[in-house]
């Protein structure tokens, strides 16, 4: 084999002894290449179940291939006949190699590449681009977000931000609830009800959160997360969500715009103002933000602040 190349297949299989690569091969009729994993016949290993000394069991019938990351484009496939043990304990046990999670037949190295893939496109695309089938993919995809939603440590939450969203436009809506400090979405429930709240509140717990840490609520304006997020985080200041006050604010503009459309002289003003609300606050002019402030206090008159609205 060329110098440093067994190294390297080595390294992107994690192999450690008793693992060693035994050969690799390169199919040119089917553009495909091969790496055959061997393990030593004499090597101690423990038992993959209770970690304790074991005795040799011989191999697998037959031997097990997994799907590699690329090998210069060429798809690359791994073969490797897994030993198994005899543990005094935990009975015949089955070693796993160690670049494979159970059950699955792709390397680790394939499915970290799958995944920061499909982080950025959609499946469909990921598919093309990583000449996997969609229904693989996604395997893929809901073993290690499960795992990771399983894993994740709440204990350091204490913003939240909650809002609705549908999977597909007009069908069921879902509660996302975001740590907007780390940036990470940490639970969806179906619904937009009280309930869907009070299981976020559940499931914040249940990963080390306290509710009575946080100590601010974003949502929207509606009637069902309000009530929900005071009764469930009594200690949170609730914020209205920007986005809803503006999206207010832009409709009653919206509709003093119509009312005064026979109005010529006036119109201008009206369309110039709403402009205003569109602008980013950082790239402002002091003279625009000024008016905004004279246009938003003429249109609402029982609100004392612009930033944040707070309502509790
Ligand atoms: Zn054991």
């Amino acid at each position: 084999m060329i110098e440093g190349f067994e190294q390297m297949l080595a390294g992107s299989l994690h192999l450690e002894e008793p693992c060693y690569i035994m050969g690799a091969e390169f199919d040119s009729v089917q553009n495909e290449v091969h790496i055959h994993v061997g393990v030593r016949k004499d090597a101690m290993i423990p038992c993959p179940k209770c970690g304790g000394s074991t005795t040799r069991y011989g191999y697998e019938p037959t031997e097990r291939s997994w799907r590699h990351s690329d090998c210069l484009f060429y798809r690359c496939y791994v073969h490797c006949q897994r030993p198994r043990v005899l543990c005094e304990h935990c009975g015949a046990q089955q070693v796993n190699a160690p670049f494979e999670r159970p059950h699955s037949r792709f390397t680790l190295l394939f499915e970290g590449y799958a995944m920061m893939i499909m982080s950025d496109v959609p499946r469909r695309k990921a598919s093309a681009l990583l000449r996997c089938d969609e229904k693989s993919l996604t395997s893929i995809l809901s073993y290690w977000v499960n795992r990771t939603v399983k894993e994740q440590n709440l204990s350091d939450v204490s913003r939240i931000a909650i809002d609705e969203t549908s999977f597909k436009r007009g069908h069921d809506y879902v509660t996302v609830s975001v740590d907007p400090d780390q940036k990470r979405v940490f639970d969806v429930q179906p619904g937009r009800s009280k309930e869907a709240v009070t299981a976020m509140k559940t499931k914040l717990e249940q990963h080390g959160g306290d509710s009575a840490n946080i100590q601010a609520i974003t949502c929207d304006m509606s009637a069902s997360y309000l009530p929900a997020t005071r009764e469930n985080f009594p200690n949170a200041k609730q914020v209205i969500d920007k986005f809803h006050v503006k999206k207010r604010l832009l409709s009653a503009l919206d509709d003093i715009r119509k009312q005064e459309q026979r109005k010529v002289d006036k119109k201008q003003e009206i369309f110039r103002s709403r402009r205003l609300f569109m602008i980013p606050e950082a790239k402002m002019t002091d003279a625009q933000k000024n008016s905004r402030r004279r246009t938003f206090f003429k249109l609402s008159p029982n609100v004392s602040s612009l930033s944040d609205c707070p309502v509790a």
